[in-house]
């Protein structure tokens, strides 16, 4: 579909499966990573992460890579049609400077194949309005379309000519060149734009697996897609090729058609049961070539035909597939289903927090007393501690240095372990940070299932280094266990200097600010059931991967009079416990509640965080007079669990609107919810308005 795209035909969304939302609705951990070595052997593969895996089954489908590439040092020129996405991404920004005169226009397509005429009738379309545009199409061999008849050949290169594109056959290998590519006897085409297209070639790393490859380095596999030699790995698609099938060529639709079987062989395998199937490559079939005008050159068993149907009939073959292995689109996703969602368990993150009863009484067993009467500060040890129930406890420590600590443990919210100890760590400090104080060292906990703990352990140890690295923390050390439900916890000692922000403080008049937007547990809760888009989710990602060092260091700096971590409870939790301890009222303006990207769209068909159903008793303490459409989206946000939230804290007015007035401050996105009110017996602790009060 990539000529399509760059030919205008299609929109790039429309060519991209999310493969993280659909491994989600198939119920498939999945890692943003690739593989740089494997272990047929040791059963084992490296990621280049740096992170091991071990294996029962393994299946290889990673394609393949461009044959006789160069390396784009002799000309930056170069594009390289696989990797699909920065070839596109290259190639449109190519076009775009040749459409505004800023670029050389002669384009030069390297290889003749199938993709390399596409991608000549795609540039053709691309650039209709620039008539200077000279394209070029270089086949190193005497004939386009090597694989399929000479009378399909023909055709080819007539609707070429007739489209202007300037073709040149039996170059042999060509040789990058500063001003364009050169042939072995010395001609030279001059290009700026330079697009590679030479077919499929392995990848160098594959005969260091292990497995029985060919003479030119693809895995060899049987009919059944088993590798050769193994009966524990299968492959399929470009970067494999079946023995008694030499010359089938490398298609998508070879690749698209292996798809059932290695499901099925797959689960035999994994079984340890069932025979495995065959697959059977069709002698021939319908080739399909867009010409990037809403036409498309169809050749089968010979024969040629060109028009505007063939393209219809290979859009509608491309999108059904597509549509096939996409997650719904926005406006038709259906929220979660309930015995999925029984399924799933509780969400991840900071949402499996216990619920604010069952901890109230914990503190209470646990303490002996009231949890607001602790005794360690009537003896003078402790200044904060549990029983307080604020983000971190204070203690005097030797040679009177104050240090503050916390400790904070959630299931793993994600696949990639690495990536969940990073944001748990940094959601660890935010509670130090929360504080007014600086973290310095960590311990961390983890408790893992018994398959695969060594390299779940690694990879834990990796994103928890990672994250305290970037924050100046030094982790002392920690315990692992093998649990059923794997958790991953921090305990985070850090330095304080004489005047800690606490949640007690907050005055009438004081404006309330939250350092992010919310709805982390929304968008956890719809990624776990396929519904999260990759884009919503990056950015729910790069929110719980910022650190509050800077919105804690600005709110120490304004003279805030409290503050705190917003994580398991939600920003009604949070909020209600800081007017509590302050002894005062808010109001909270739900139209001003900051979101991030999808929150309100994925609250609105349904998705929530597990652990939100139990703060809803919160709302008793609430008085609501939005009526407008902010009021259920935005109850929704106050209620969302929050794994790695924002800081929110009470600050002076004119210290507050002069926040929000300054340039932004990196690692912050202030924004102003509220309002401190002042105590009363007879109204509700918190008021919501949708700012549309007089
Ligand atoms: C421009 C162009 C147009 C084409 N048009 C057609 C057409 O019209 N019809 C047709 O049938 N075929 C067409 N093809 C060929 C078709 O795209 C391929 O044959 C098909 O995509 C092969 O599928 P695959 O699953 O084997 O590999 P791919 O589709 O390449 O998928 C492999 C995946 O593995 C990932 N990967 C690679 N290395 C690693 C690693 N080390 N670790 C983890 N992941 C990795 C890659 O990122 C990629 O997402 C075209 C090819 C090109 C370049």
């Amino acid at each position: 579909m990539l000529p399509g795209m760059l030919a205008g035909l299609f929109p790039r969304d429309a060519c991209t499966i999310d493969v993280a939302a659909l491994a989600a609705r198939a119920r498939v951990r999945f890692l943003e990573d690739a593989v740089a070595a494997v272990d047929s052997g040791e059963r084992t593969i490296r990621l280049v992460s740096g992170a091991n895996l071990d294996f029962d089954v393994l299946s290889l489908d990673i394609g393949a890579r461009m044959q006789d590439m160069p390396d784009g040092a002799t000309n930056p020129g170069i594009i390289p049609v696989r990797p699909l996405t920065s070839a596109l991404t290259r190639i449109q920004h190519a076009v775009a400077e040749i459409r505004a005169g800023t670029r050389d226009p002669e384009l030069l397509v390297i290889g003749g194949g199938a993709a390399g005429v596409e991608l000549a009738f795609a540039f053709r379309a691309a650039l209709r309005d620039v008539p200077e545009a000279n394209i070029s199409l270089l086949q190193s061999a005497s004939q386009v379309l090597p694989d399929v008849s000479r009378a399909a050949q023909q055709r080819a290169l007539d609707l070429l000519e007739q489209y202007g594109i300037e073709v040149r056959r039996g170059l042999g290998r060509l040789e990058p060149d500063a001003s364009g590519v050169r042939t072995a006897a010395g001609e030279i085409f001059r290009g700026q734009t330079i697009l590679w297209a030479t077919g499929a070639a392995p990848f160098s790393w594959l005969p260091t697996s292990g497995l029985v490859t060919t003479a030119d380095g693809f895995l060899l596999t049987g009919r059944d897609l088993r590798c050769r030699g193994t009966d524990s790995v299968f492959a399929a698609g470009d970067t494999a090729q079946i023995d008694q099938f030499p010359m089938t060529p490398r298609s998508g639709v070879h690749a698209v058609r292996q798809g059932p079987v290695l499901n099925q062989n797959l689960r035999a395998a994994m079984r340890g049961r069932g025979r495995l199937q065959p697959y059977r490559p069709q002698k021939d079939f319908l080739r399909l070539l867009s010409t990037g005008d809403g036409r498309a050159l169809a050749i089968y068993r010979g024969r040629t035909r060109h028009g505007k149907i063939w393209w219809q009939l290979k859009k509608q073959i491309d999108t059904r597939f597509l549509s096939q292995h996409r997650p719904p689109r926005v406006d038709s996703f259906t929220g979660p289903d309930p015995r999925m969602q029984e399924e799933m368990g509780d969400c991840g993150g900071c949402s499996a927090k216990v619920a604010p009863e069952i901890l109230d009484q914990a503190i209470f067993k646990s303490t002996g007393n009231e949890p607001s009467d602790p005794t360690g500060r009537e003896q003078g040890r402790v200044t904060i501690t549990l029983a307080d129930r604020d983000d971190a406890a204070i203690f005097t420590a030797a040679a009177n240095r104050r240090v503050v600590v916390t400790t904070d443990a959630f299931p793993p919210f994600a696949d990639d372990l690495a990536l969940v100890a990073e944001i748990g760590a940094i959601n660890a400090a935010s509670d130090i940070y929360a504080m007014g104080a600086t973290p310095r060292q960590a311990l961390v906990l983890a408790g893992l299932p018994a398959q695969g703990t060594a390299n779940d352990l690694a990879a834990l140890q990796r994103g928890a280094q990672k994250a305290f690295a970037e924050l100046g923390v030094e982790i002392l050390g920690g315990h692992s266990v093998k649990v059923e439900t794997p958790l991953i916890g921090f305990t985070v000692f850090g330095e304080i200097g004489d005047d800690p922000l606490t949640k007690g403080g907050a005055q009438p008049g004081d404006l309330l600010v939250l350092s992010k937007p919310l709805g982390t547990g929304i968008l956890l809760a719809a990624a776990r059931g396929g519904e999260c888009p990759a884009n919503w989710w990056a950015s729910s990602i790069a929110s719980m991967r910022q650190s509050n060092a800077s919105a804690a260091e600005v709110f120490r700096q304004t003279g805030a009079h409290a503050c705190t971590d917003i994580s398991g409870f939600g920003l009604l939790g949070h909020a209600l416990e800081m007017l509590a301890a302050g002894e005062v009222r808010a109001r909270l303006d739900l139209a001003k509640l900051p979101a991030l990207p999808g929150a309100r769209e994925l609250a609105a068909v349904g998705w929530s965080a597990t652990g939100s159903e139990a703060l809803q008793p919160y709302l008793e303490e609430v008085e609501l007079e939005a009526k407008g459409v902010h009021a259920a989206g935005g109850i929704a946000l106050l209620l969302d669990p929050q794994t790695s939230g924002g800081l929110l804290a009470a600050v002076p007015p004119e210290k507050a609107v002069g926040l929000i007035q300054a340039d932004p401050i990196e690692g912050t996105d202030f924004q102003i919810i509220g309002e401190v009110l002042p105590a009363s017996f007879q109204s509700p602790r918190v008021i919501l308005d949708d700012g549309a009060r007089a």
